[in-house]
This record gives structure tokens, sequence and C-alpha cells, in this order.
């Protein structure tokens, strides 16, 4: 077992997961834990993996660069192709305008948010390990408000070795067991902003001085830029209304993300 885990590592490592770079070790010897019983079953497990691998390559293989990347880069350009305009529409005096500004930036930032930092996680917007690293940065840190480090570590270190393990590799990070159920499902998830960059910088204990520093400049990069937009473009006269709106519109589609995490997590534990 633990030899298809590392296995799985190793595949991630690979920057495999959107572009097909996909690197598995072919470990003949699988690592004995259990006596001869053990063998048998790590070594099935261990085929299977390696079936799963050829059959990924093969649609790897057989797709074209639109299907590889062209249809997520379109989307992400489509989004920040709306920032513009929601930036103008938000400075509106007319509310159907101020709202249809404040859905355009909710929307773009949820899909820059989720699709870009995927994307970026897995190091599939470039075959460049210089500019995959940039990407990283620019999505999960700029964009998301997270470390970059601890996020690639979580989605494919935690997450993607340990595919339906609860526990290990379910995504549901949204644990909070003590609120009621109302407050946990639909009030709570709207502070999900504010509580973002505060977890980055405890996930960035044990990590060295550049690294701390680095995510932090980035983190507060990302968050001046939308305001300073917000005050200079849309022209914005309070600081309260600014941090209020940007609030906004990052909690926006954050009360339908909390329940796709937690249905997710329920089929898991249930099953079909
Ligand atoms: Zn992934």
């Amino acid at each position: 077992m633990q030899s298809v885990q590392e296995e799985c590592r190793e595949c991630c490592d690979g920057r495999g997961g959107g572009d097909g770079e996909i690197k598995v070790r072919n470990r003949a010897v699988p690592v004995m834990k259990n006596g001869g019983g053990g063998r048998e079953e790590d070594v099935g497990k261990e085929s299977l993996m390696m079936e799963l691998t050829r059959l990924v390559q093969k649609v790897i293989k057989e797709s074209s660069w639109w299907e590889r990347k062209g249809v997520d880069c379109s989307i992400l350009t489509a989004s920040f192709l709306c920032l513009p305009p929601a930036f103008l529409l938000l400075g509106s005096s007319q509310l159907l305008w101020f709202m249809l500004g404040m859905l355009l930036m909710g929307l773009a930032h949820a899909v820059i948010n989720v699709k870009g930092t995927h994307l970026a996680s897995h190091g599939a917007l470039s075959e460049s390990q210089t500019w995959g690293r940039f990407w990283a940065i620019f999505f999960i840190e700029i964009c998301g408000s997270f470390s970059a480090e601890a996020g690639m570590h979580g989605h494919i270190k935690m997450h993607h070795a340990h595919t339906n393990v609860i526990g290990l590799g379910d995504s549901s990070i949204w644990k909070v067991p003590f609120l009621p159920r109302i407050v946990y499902l639909f009030i709570a998830p709207l502070s999900v902003p504010v509580i973002t960059p505060l977890v980055a910088l405890a996930h960035l204990k044990g990590h060295s001085l550049g690294v701390v520093v680095r995510t932090v400049l980035m983190i507060a990069l990302g968050l001046y830029s939308q305001y300073w937009l917000l005050i200079n473009i849309s022209g914005f006269r309070s600081v309260h209304g600014a941090l209020f709106c940007m609030l906004v519109c990052r909690a926006m589609l954050s009360v339908p993300y909390i329940h796709v995490n937690i249905f997710q997590k329920l089929d898991k534990e249930i099953g079909p």
C-alpha cells in the first residue's frame, strides 16, 4: 500500500495534473508490511495504479492542445477580461449597474481563485518550471491570498495522493463542528476571505524567512491592488466601503463552494 501512495506522490510531483506529464517510477518490488498475503495485495494495487497511469497517458496523448490547455486558458482569460468592466460598473451611481459590477467581480474572482489556483498548484499552466512557479505564486498568493507552498502541499501531496481517503484525501477543510447548522452552512462561509490569509500565515511556520516575507508581500499586494482599483477606478470614497465591497465580492460564492465541498465529503462517507 505504501508503495502505491509513494507512486501517487511521485506522479503528482511530476507536475502532471493537467498537461499529461505524469511520471511514475515503476517499483518492481513493493514495500512489504503484511507478509505474503499483503504482498499479493500490494502487487495488485501496484498494477492497478500502472494501468490507470497508462490509460491517463493514452487520453492525454490523444487530446488536442485545445482540450489540454485551450479551454482552461480561455476561461481564465475571459475572467480577467471581466475585471475592467466590473471596476467601471462599480463606479456607477445606478443601483442596477452597481449590483451588476458586484456580480461580475464576484464571479470573476471565484473562477480565477478556484480554477487558476488549481491549475497553478498542478503546474499545469506552463511546461517551464520557472513559469510554473511564477503562476503558482501569482494565482495562489496574489489572487488567492494563500501560501503557494501550503496550497501545493495540501492539494498535490495530501488530496491527490490520498483521493477518497477521509481525513487525508478529502478536500473538506471547512471543519467547524461546534457551530449551529445554519450558521455553519450559510453565515460562517462568508468569513472565508478573512480567514484564508490568516490560515496562510499560520502555515508559514517552519518555512524560511524568504518564503515568509514573499508570501506576506504577495498576499498584501493582491489585497491592496483590488483596494487601490476600487478607490482610484471605481471611485469609492470611503475605506470601509471599499473593504466591504472586497469582502462581498470575495465571499459571494463561498456558500455554494462550501456546500459542494461538504456534499463531496458526504458522498465519500455514505457512498452511492
Ligand atoms: Zn487537483
